[in-house]
């Protein structure tokens, strides 16, 4: 089967370059959330553990359970919330905060322009309020920006809101919350720091999807990809490989199958414009759910080194190109 080769220098390399921008480790928390963005969530978990990251956040309740042994504490971004000494579960929406049990330790996240979870700024006291009836231990208030990548003042904006709604927090007596408000993109770009814990999460995977200007910071890929040989075959001048035949061997030739396909959550593509590997091989043809087709010998070969080259052919973001990765590939860290 294809595998996966996860970087332990370069994940730690990552982690120190953020650790220099929030001016600790402990006010990292990094970002597993849907298999650690296709990395493998246990195996990234324990690296950010024994490297000395103390915070976590995942996507549900399933993915906290496999790793909250490993870590002070774990914020749940979404489904059912439970009761639990580590985690701490975010408040989408105002809805949600009658359904949680009474002591569950909960974090509310405000929405300060991005409009897709969390309560508006003129929902707060009613929260606030809800959150006392219902004897919810609130643990942190944060928010999530929807532009942080890009070259605007949209940012800024939302930090403005986000802090009107903090000094309001204040006042109603809420103390020793930590605060949160950046991913990779804000705390890249930010030139001071001063609040509690940053949540990140492609950065530390290796990538900067800031735009050209901000790009001061060396990130370096944590995963890289690989599929293994199935078969070899000659092809003679004008045969045709693949699905619809749609590679015709201009010369004869030597061609192998690979053991990756679409099934692996890898992008099919468009066979007339065929991805090429880190070592210059075109994909030959079509990708099939299992196979593709490369002019190689060799017993393994690396697919992907640099998520975010790859994300450019099929004009997509380094995000998607390895979350997409099906959790049963094989991982290793190197
Ligand atoms: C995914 C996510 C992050 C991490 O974003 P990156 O851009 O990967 O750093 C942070 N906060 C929330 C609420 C998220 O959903």
């Amino acid at each position: 089967m294809a595998f996966i080769t996860l970087s332990r220098e370069n994940f730690y390399h990552n982690l120190n370059q953020i650790a220099l921008k929030t001016g600790s480790l402990d006010k990292i928390a990094i970002v597993l959330k849907d298999n650690a963005y296709g990395h493998g969530l246990s195996l990234m978990a324990k690296m950010a553990h024994d490297f000395g990251i103390r915070h976590a956040v995942v996507r549900n309740h399933l993915e906290a359970t496999e790793i909250d042994s490993l870590f002070e504490t774990v914020l749940v971004l979404g489904g059912e919330a439970l009761l639990s000494d580590t985690c701490s579960y975010a408040i989408n929406a105002l809805e949600q905060i009658a359904g949680m049990p009474e002591g569950c330790r909960v974090e509310l996240k405000v929405d300060t322009g991005m409009h897709r979870n969390g309560i508006a700024a003129d929902e707060v006291d009613e929260a606030l309020a809800m959150i006392r009836k219902h004897a919810l231990k609130l643990m942190g208030l944060m928010t999530h920006f929807r532009s942080a990548d890009l070259l605007s003042s949209e940012l800024f904006w939302q930090q403005k809101q986000f802090e009107v709604v903090r000094k309001k927090i204040e006042t109603a007596g809420f103390s020793n919350l930590r605060i949160h408000s950046c991913n990779s993109a804000a705390i890249l770009r930010s030139k001071r720091f001063d609040e509690d814990l940053v949540r990140v999460g492609i950065a530390a995977y290796g990538y900067n999807e800031l735009a050209s200007p901000f790009e001061d910071v060396v990130l370096k890929p944590v995963l890289a990809l690989h599929a293994r040989k199935v078969s070899s075959r000659k092809l003679k001048q004008g045969e045709r490989a693949g699905y619809g035949g749609t590679f015709t061997a201009p010369k004869a030739m030597r061609i192998s199958t690979y053991d990756l396909g679409y099934g692996d959550g890898w992008c099919r593509g468009d066979s007339d414009h065929p991805y090429i590997t880190p070592e210059g091989l075109p994909i030959l043809g079509r990708v099939s759910m299992d196979f593709i087709a490369l002019e190689s010998d060799k017993e393994a070969v690396c697919m992907m080194n640099d998520a975010q080259d790859a994300a450019k052919h099929f004009n997509t973001i380094s995000y998607e190109m390895t979350t997409a990765l099906s959790p049963t590939i094989e991982r290793s860290i190197i």
